[in-house]
């Protein structure tokens, strides 16, 4: 049972659908878990030599990503809750990311268009907040906080970080859509 789901986890894109909270505590967890709830916690723990601690943040971290879910059941002795985990049909966690994906795109979008259409005014002071023309203007280009000059600011790295961020995602989501 375990090579099977072993040997789709090979072709199943896991690191794209966690993204940023993918490490490699994830994939071990993955790989000792199936499609039917039977896995606790304390199973995962001794399988992959991680503490109970480190495979429920692992977990959660699944969970959150729609990659896992669990159902629990209450110990009869100790009245604690018993989680059985399994992992999601993986055409249901691609369809998870791309929606939250999508969204991402979308809001990077706007983002990227206010950018392309306002210049921005700063003071240098770290602290200080970026202003539009319109409230640099108010402030008679002074700046609200410090008082000191505010300088038109260049934002063409702004503009580049969130064309190729874009780009990336929409990679990944047309990469995904073709495992659906
Ligand atoms: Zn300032």
């Amino acid at each position: 049972m375990t090579s099977s789901v072993k040997q789709e986890t090979v072709s199943i894109p896991y690191k794209t659908l966690i993204g940023e909270e993918f490490d490699e505590d994830v994939l071990r967890v993955i790989e000792h878990l199936t499609f039917d709830y039977e896995s606790t916690d304390e199973e995962l723990a001794s399988k992959t030599g991680m503490t109970v601690n480190e495979v429920r943040k692992t977990l959660y971290k699944l969970y959150d990503s729609r990659i896992a879910t669990y159902h629990r059941v209450r110990d009869l002795n100790t009245s604690y809750f018993i989680h059985f985990w399994k992992l999601l049909p993986v055409k249901s966690s691609i369809l998870a990311y791309r929606k939250k994906a999508l969204l991402t795109i979308e809001k990077l979008k706007q983002r990227l268009e206010y950018e392309r259409n306002n210049v921005f005014f700063h003071c240098g002071t770290k602290e200080c907040p970026k202003l539009t023309f319109e409230e640099a203007a108010e402030s008679k280009f002074k700046c609200p906080v410090c008082s000191n000059p505010l300088q038109a600011l260049n934002n063409e790295k702004t503009i580049e970080f969130l064309r190729n961020k874009i780009e990336e995602l929409e990679a990944e989501v047309e990469n995904l859509s073709k495992k659906l």
